[in-house]
Formats: structure tokens, sequence, C-alpha cells
């Protein structure tokens, strides 16, 4: 399997800009060697966490969105459509909020409800799931193009290339793989059984500006000027991760692909291209530390009131009084019904698996994930 990861430096959201970059990279990472576009249907398959305004840089940039739409136009794509499911269930999603539903317009092309109708893709490869219900988009398309952000990620550590894949799966039926594979290390190997049965084609990288600090969906924003393409998602991730100073190794979802030996030998088994992985580099970048395990500490230790003790001081979602807007969004997405909310939010910590899905759709910035021994899981 082609292995190339192409590193560019683009500096600027300028759709031209971005084209001539996404060209080069592509020609960079294999080009037509690796992928013939011509005459394919193609979906386009951004990564749209929340339908927030573009400032938050939750999303893949809508104007990113727009060059990678031109560029398959210009490898003559037969077709072309674009579509994500963001965690909460909203019939008829239309991306309107972050800008990719604009440039669908523009551009011509159809945006896709993943909500709409699905269907069952099988996985015998499967470790932990062997058939997944998925948007029915892919019966008619005939290459999967990924078009992920560089972010951080409360759960996961990092989100890129392979996580992408998980948008597939309809609104709400994501958070019931947070109830069914609740360690880090099961829910990884899920994504991976995921990537494996979807077998996306390519992806180009949004790391123009990236999000730091508590992401997927809270993060900062932070410039770091660099776009990157490749056929082999799992190098591109292995790539972003050393970018940002992440040891690729330890990330679950990369250590768990590369057990399985199907993309890459091990994380050294990376080529680049374009600029010198060195140069890229970002310093400083605020990533989330690691800690043993979510919750499978729980399953390890006893007795009891030490689990218990220990488990306390993991990070947990604790809620901003001030900040919250009473949306409810939390609570519909909690797939342990740990939350409620009457005249403000409650939180059953013993029902809760700390998959931080509440903190990745909270539009207000309310929940912040903590190591604290507060009981209330309030902040007023
Ligand atoms: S914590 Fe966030 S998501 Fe939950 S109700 Fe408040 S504002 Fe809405
Ligand atoms: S309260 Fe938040 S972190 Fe806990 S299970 Fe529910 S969604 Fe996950």
């Amino acid at each position: 399997m082609n292995n190339t990861v192409a590193i560019l430096e683009c500096d600027d959201y300028n759709p031209e800009l971005i084209l001539d970059k996404l060209r080069e990279s592509w020609m960079l990472a294999g080009g037509k060697d690796v992928l013939d576009v011509e005459g394919k249907r193609v979906l386009l398959k951004p990564n749209v966490l929340l339908d927030s305004n573009i400032k938050k840089t939750a999303t893949t940039h809508p104007e990113f969105f727009r060059a990678a739409i031109r560029l398959m136009k210009e490898l003559g794509a037969s077709e072309i459509i674009a579509g994500d499911s963001p965690g909460f269930p909203k019939p008829g999603f239309k991306a309107k909020g972050c800008g990719l539903w604009d440039v669908c317009e523009d551009e011509g092309i159809r945006w896709y409800d993943f909500l709409k109708r699905s269907t069952v893709i099988k996985n015998p490869e499967g470790r932990k799931v062997k058939s997944f219900t998925v948007t029915d988009a892919v019966e008619n398309i005939d290459l999967i193009i990924s078009l992920p952000k560089l972010k951080t990620h409360q759960l996961m550590y990092f989100t890129g290339a392979v996580k992408n894949q998980f948008g597939m799966i309809p609104g709400l039926l994501k958070s019931s793989f947070h109830m069914k594979f609740p360690t880090r290390s099961d829910f990884a190997a899920m994504i991976v059984d995921l990537h494996q049965a979807l077998k996306p084609d390519f992806a180009f990288m949004d790391a123009i500006i990236s999000m730091e600090g508590p992401g997927p969906g809270n993060g900062f924003a932070k410039k770091t000027d660099l776009l990157l393409a490749s056929s082999n998602l799992l190098a591109m991730d292995i790539t972003a991760c050393r970018i940002i100073g992440y040891d690729p190794d330890i990330i679950p979802v990369i250590r768990e692909a590369l057990d399985r030996r199907v993309w890459l030998e091990n994380s050294h088994d990376v080529e680049t291209a374009g600029m010198r992985l060195e140069d890229a580099k970002i310093q400083r970048f605020q990533k989330i530390k690691l800690t043993g395990s979510n919750n499978q500490l729980r399953e390890f230790l006893s007795p009891a009131f030490i689990k218990r003790f220990l488990y306390n001081l993991n990070p947990k979602p604790v809620f901003i009084e001030k900040r919250c807007i009473r949306c409810r969004e939390c609570v519909s997405i909690c797939p342990a019904e740990a939350l409620s909310c009457d005249d403000m939010i409650k939180i059953n910590y013993d029902k809760c698996i700390r998959c931080f899905c509440c903190h990745e759709v909270c539009p207000e910035d309310a929940i912040a994930v903590k190591r604290t021994l507060n009981s209330s899981g309030i902040i007023r």
C-alpha cells in the first residue's frame, strides 16, 4: 500500500491558493497512479462536528471544501456529493452554519442527508464490529474522499483522517457505540473496524487553522499553515501527530490500526513528500494530556472505594452554570443517560462513562473536562 504523505505549507483560506496546493499535494501523494478519479462518483466527507461558525474551527473550512470540490471536477469526477452527520440528530441537516451548504450551492453539487436513509455494510474482518449501519450514500458512489480537520480530542487525544469516518454513521446511532465500547482501546478498535469496512480512498487534511486544547468541539484555533494529502489515512494521522508533538504509537486509534498491519508495518513505515517533517512541526501545540484510561480502572482495581476514588480523579465533565443556556443538546446525546435538565443540568457520575460527547456538542462551551473531586459537577 502507498505510504506517502504530502505536506505543504498553506497559510491562507484563499480558494485559488488552496486549489493550487491540493493539486500539488495530490501529485506528490501519487496522483493518478494511486487513484483514478476520472468518470467516478465521489463522496466528499468533511468533518462537521458542530454546525458552528468557522471561527470555532470545529469543522473543515468551507474554502478548503470548495477547493476540494474544484479539484475533483478537474480530475474528471462524473458526480460529486458531500455529506456528514454530526452527533446530534437533526433530520434534514444542511451544514448551513459552518458554511458548507452555501459552497455546495455555489459549486453545483448535492449535500446528501445522512439521516434520511441508511444501509448496512458487512465487515467480516472486524475485531469488534462485523457490520455497521451507515448512510446509504455509500451505495451510489465509487470513491470516498475524506476531508478531516486537524484537531485534538478529549477522549481519543487526536482526531484526524481515520476517525473522520465515524460521521458516516447517522446521528445518535453514534453515541450508542460509546456505551458498547466505553474504554478507549475498544472504542479505537471499533473506529478502525469502521475504517476497514468503508475503505476511504484518499484524504486531504485541513491543517491551515487547526484546533488545539480541549477539542474536538471547544478547543482553540491554532494557525498551523499546513495541508496534508495521502491515500493512506493511517500514514496521514501518524504524520499529523508528529507535526503537533504527539508520539503516534500511543494514540489509541493509531496503535490499534498499526496492530492490524493492514495499512503499514509500523509507524516508521511512512514517507513524506513536499515539506520536510522537521520543518512542518508546530511548537507549543496544546495537546490533551494522556491518561491511562477513561474507565478501565473500574475494571481492574479493588476494593470498591479505591476504585471510586481513583476513577473520580480521572478527567470528567463539569458544567459551568453561567454559560449554560439549557439547550439540552448534551442530555440528548448522552449515551449513558447520565444527564438531566430541569432548571439546571444535573449529572450522575455513577452512570457517566467519560465519553465526552456532551463536551463535543455543547454550543456554549459550558462543559469543561477536569480532574476534580467536585461531586455536584456544577461550577457556579
Ligand atoms: S451544558 Fe451546553 S449543551 Fe448542555 S444544556 Fe447547557 S448549553 Fe446546552
Ligand atoms: S455525561 Fe457526558 S461524558 Fe458522561 S456519559 Fe454522558 S455524554 Fe458521556
